[in-house]
């Protein structure tokens, strides 16, 4: 059918940035040309689903035209570069965006034929930061690949895909731990950016049924000086172009490379193309989920407003009411790393008109939604992902509702959340091995059920139980959930929870559970 000739395209927008322009432009290409939806992705970026060969040149080259790009949006090369989302008129956090761009501009591949296939070789391009040139053109360290145009990347890229995340202290609205290089700013006490403490080798992917396969949480490398950030990174991305395996694609992250070797032999080699020595970690305060939803003050006397997107998925009333107000107030647009948008900008007197249109589309409150909805993400999967083993996207407002519907039978309340997170494969594109409850696609309606992950996203979960069909799910929760409720210490997550029990014991409350009892007066909790 028509699906198999079509193809899904990705943007590449470092921090989630969307301008205007791009916005009503793809607003009108998921009509013209898509699936009349727009998705946006956990990596903050749009997808557009169901593009026809025939139409594909037309759709590239508008967005181009639009300054959006999707150069690096896929293949083996450093994919979108995030940042948090919220424009917060905060040194750090511009500091932290800043930076995010020089490292998507310091890895984009330099050779023309992208552009040339698009748009006939008319170039439209950003003129490039100095350092960033500098930076890419340095070979003081023999960094650069010999003859080829692509001085990072050289004739054959990486052996892998590879990611990049950029913070400030606290703020892991990007998930800094899953990337293979986590950046986060370090401030002096006047808030003055001055250098950058740096993670590496994280990254979520594996392959049922083989334990060398795994997802990893990135580790401390060092710190650096600010000037110095974009050295680092072209020396990390390096070690990784000359000695990551390239035999087996189930191996080739930098992750598996950083496990064989040990962090001090990485981090020596990395030494060796940095040309210095890294500085001791710095310390940092605990980290925090951050959503943006709702109206918040930028700190420069405008106004911003994080709206939910089930799923990143803006369809029918929402993407009609969406494109009428971005419109009309000509909003600067965010995307974040939980799929959900912001709307910049907004001057404090526009805000009653903007509130009103949003909410008769039911896209800002009062409309309720479900804590677990603010936190859960899925991947596509059915029927646009060619990897899924089983449903995700279009299986989660279900799956959500049974799991609100255990909690309040054991007697949870409804500000009792857990962070849950499916995928139709274990590919982990919405990173389920970093929530408290991940459902990862292991055979048709079957799902390997992750628990362990926290609510800020700092530890990993482990695999609990295998090919749990999706009609079972409550036998494996009600117990789960009932233990949490009665066993729990003051205010003890249930990812934190599920580790102190140990999944020993956890296995032989689900085991020895009666199966489902009607109504809550069995448990005679108060
Ligand atoms: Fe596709 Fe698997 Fe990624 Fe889901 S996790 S989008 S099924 S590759």
């Amino acid at each position: 059918g028509a699906r198999s000739y079509s193809f899904m395209l990705r943007t590449k927008n470092p921090c989630g940035k969307v301008s205007n322009e791009l916005y009503l432009t793809m607003d009108d290409l998921a009509d013209q040309f898509g699936i009349g939806t727009l998705r946006l992705t956990t990596r903050q970026t749009f997808q557009l689903h169901g593009v026809l060969k025939k139409d594909l040149k037309t759709v590239m080259s508008s967005i181009i035209r639009s300054m959006g790009s999707t150069l690096g949006a896929c293949g083996d090369l450093n994919r979108n570069v995030l940042a948090p989302a919220a424009p917060i008129a905060r040194k750090d956090y511009l500091f932290a965006q800043e930076t995010a761009e020089n490292i998507a501009a310091l890895l984009t591949p330099q050779s023309g034929f992208y552009y040339d296939m698009w748009v006939d070789g008319e170039k439209i391009l950003t003129a490039e930061p100095p350092e960033v040139v500098k930076a890419r053109n340095d070979n003081s360290h023999g960094t650069n690949f010999p003859d080829s145009p692509e001085l990072i990347y050289g004739t054959q890229f990486l052996p892998r895909k590879f990611k990049i995340a950029v913070t400030v202290p606290g703020d892991n609205s990007v998930d800094v731990l899953t990337n293979d290089i986590g950046v986060v700013v370090v401030s002096d006490e006047n808030g003055e950016p001055q250098g950058f403490n740096i993670y590496v080798g994280g990254g979520m992917g594996r392959t049922h049924r083989l334990e060398t396969t795994f997802p990893r949480l990135a580790e401390p490398l060092g710190y650096v000086p600010k000037d110095d950030i974009l050295y680092a990174v072209k020396a990390i991305v390096v070690t990784q172009r000359e000695n990551g395996r390239r035999d087996d694609r189930k191996y080739s992250r930098m992750k598996y490379l950083i496990s064989s070797w040990g962090i001090e032999k990485f981090r020596s080699v990395v030494e060796q193309y940095y040309g210095k020595k890294f500085e001791p970690f710095r310390e940092l305060p605990e980290w925090e989920f951050k959503s943006y939803l709702g109206w918040h003050e930028q700190g420069d006397g405008n106004l911003y407003c994080g709206l939910h997107v089930d799923n990143g998925r803006i369809g029918g009333e929402m993407k009609k009411t969406l494109r009428e107000v971005i419109e009309k107030y000509n909003l600067n647009v965010r995307i974040t790393p939980n799929q959900n948008l912001i709307l910049c900008n907004i001057r404090s007197a526009w805000k009653r008109n903007i509130t009103t249109a949003l909410a008769q589309a039911g896209l800002l409150l009062p409309r309720y939604v479900d804590p677990l909805n603010i936190t859960a993400m899925a991947c596509p999967a059915f029927p646009l992902c060619p990897l899924a083993i089983t449903e995700a996207e279009r299986g989660i407002p279900g799956i959500l509702k049974r799991v609100r519907a255990v909690l309040e039978k054991v007697g949870l309340k409804y500000n009792e959340s857990v962070v849950i997170r499916v995928t139709g494969c274990p590919n982990g594109c919405a990173r389920p091995y970093m929530a408290e409850l991940g459902l990862v696609g292991d055979g048709p309606n079957s799902y390997q059920i992750w628990l362990g992950g926290r609510p800020n996203q700092t530890q990993l979960a482990r695999s609990f139980m295998d090919k749990v069909k999706v009609q079972d799910l409550e036998n494996v929760l009600e117990p789960l959930f009932y233990n949490w409720k009665r066993k729990r210490q003051s205010k003890e997550s249930f990812g934190d929870f599920t580790t102190r029990m140990g999944f020993d014991k956890l296995k032989e409350l689900v085991e020895k559970w009666e199966g489902p009892v009607v109504g809550p007066s069995r448990y005679n909790l108060k």
